[in-house]
């Protein structure tokens, strides 16, 4: 019997040890992976047009500026975010009241602005961009440094009148926030999931310009 209880107990310690090997291991590789594929490489919008920081992480310095206009989704998913980061990402004094041609770095609330690949389309009801109903990015919006810093429309609702949940409003945060190509959880199969949460933590837990190896 003390035998069995003996060969019963490491049977536990080697499935507590396989169990925390995929928690090390198998969950920050593929939060990795789509981080390298949504940020760090340059081969898909918008980063396929930008010659700096290649195959380095690219984010904003904290906080964030936003012009929220006290919209309740975007208060909600910058709640939201922070809780996931557990940390102040945004600020929402700055520039919530400076008139949008005074704004050089930060992200604006647009309404009513969302557009899709082909104008606006049914069902789009959300995206980043440098000026409203364009989807082009601002030049130049990534410094030498991997630094994000550019003024950015995030807009919300179409002029179809279909509106933006705030699972979309935190979608478009994360464009905003550094996130380019889509992946599971980001826009293939769910709006946002695990997935997203785990490669957005991952990006923020470590500064601007941080190489695929150090991360
Ligand atoms: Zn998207």
């Amino acid at each position: 019997m003390a035998k069995w209880i003996k060969v019963s107990g490491l049977l536990v310690l080697l499935a507590a040890a396989v169990l925390a090997v995929n928690r090390s291991l198998v969950r920050p590789n593929t939060a990795r992976a789509d981080l390298v594929a949504s940020n760090l490489s340059n081969r898909d919008f918008p980063y396929n047009g930008v010659t700096v920081a290649a195959n380095r992480t690219k984010r904003w310095d904290l906080p964030i500026p936003v012009k929220h206009m006290n919209d309740p989704r975007l208060l909600a998913a910058m709640d939201e975010i922070e809780k996931q980061l557990g940390t102040v990402i945004f600020d929402r004094v700055g520039i919530n009241g400076t008139p949008d041609n005074q704004i050089r770095h930060g992200i604006i609330l647009s309404v009513g602005t969302a557009v899709g690949p082909k104008g606006t389309q049914s069902g789009f009801t959300g995206h980043v961009s440098a000026t409203p109903s364009s989807t082009g990015y601002p030049p130049n919006f990534v410094g030498s440094n991997g630094i994000i810093s550019a003024r950015f429309y995030l807009n919300l609702d179409n002029s179809n009148g279909e509106l933006a949940t705030e699972e979309i409003a935190i979608h478009e945060l994360g464009h905003a926030m550094g996130f380019g190509k889509h992946f599971r959880d980001f826009g293939d199969g769910r709006v946002i999931g695990p997935g997203f949460w785990n490669a957005l933590r991952l990006l923020y837990s470590h500064p601007p310009g941080t190489a695929e190896a150090n991360l």
